[in-house]
């Protein structure tokens, strides 16, 4: 489905769950992409919706593609935390959260071997059809990580090729290339390169 922006959202509406956990005006100029560190039986939404989670983004994409939003664009969400990010512009941006807008993809990141298949952190088994052994770019962790849906990755292309488009947007970070060594989202299960090359030359094409 083709996607835009409207008064700072996603059109056509979509699920809205408003999170208290925001700051300030937001001056969009990167766009994060993280993993949920959780599976389908956890409302990351509704966590966000709460004051002590102390943590949102602007969106939440679900295993199955349903798109949720809690924060809207203008307001700056809490999901980069400690941050550093040289833009192309040559400035050295610190706590991005000022400045980029945070997409959460639900999937549970790294995942253990044992004798039975992959487990999650929590122990959850994901099958096999599921996983993929890679070493993440910056070394660790070297483990199997959960794939992302078809429609997941279709759902965040199109949010991400409006938001980029509407708000002049020109680098799609991941949270471990701003948080390196902190952070391991989205990690080698997220094929950055033809997303973020997708995305931006779909909107050099319209542009
Ligand atoms: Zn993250």
């Amino acid at each position: 489905m083709a996607l835009s922006v409207s008064n700072h959202r996603l059109a056509p509406a979509i699920r809205f769950v408003s999170s208290p956990n925001i700051g300030g005006a937001l001056q969009p100029k990167f766009l994060v992409i993280h993993y949920t560190a959780s599976g389908e039986g956890f409302d990351t939404a509704a966590y966000f919706a709460k004051p002590a989670a102390r943590a949102s983004a602007h969106l939440v994409i679900r295993r199955d593609g349903t798109i949720i939003q809690c924060v809207p664009f203008n307001a700056v969400a809490w999901h980069a935390g400690k941050s550093r990010w040289t833009g192309a512009d040559g400035r050295v941006y610190s706590n991005l959260n000022r400045n980029a807008v945070g997409i959460e993809i639900e999937n549970w990141g790294p995942l253990k071997k044992t004798g039975d298949g992959w487990v999650s952190w929590s122990g959850q088994p994901v099958p096999d059809a599921l996983a993929v052994e890679a070493c993440h770019k910056f070394g660790r962790p070297d483990c199997g990580w959960e794939l992302f849906t078809e429609v997941q990755i279709e759902a965040a292309f199109e949010a991400a090729r409006a938001i980029c488009a509407v708000y002049g947007i020109a680098e799609i970070v991941g949270h471990d290339d701003i948080a390196p060594g902190r952070k391991s989202d989205p990690g080698p299960a997220w094929d950055m390169e033809t997303f973020r090359a997708g995305v931006l030359a779909a909107n050099k094409r319209v542009a």
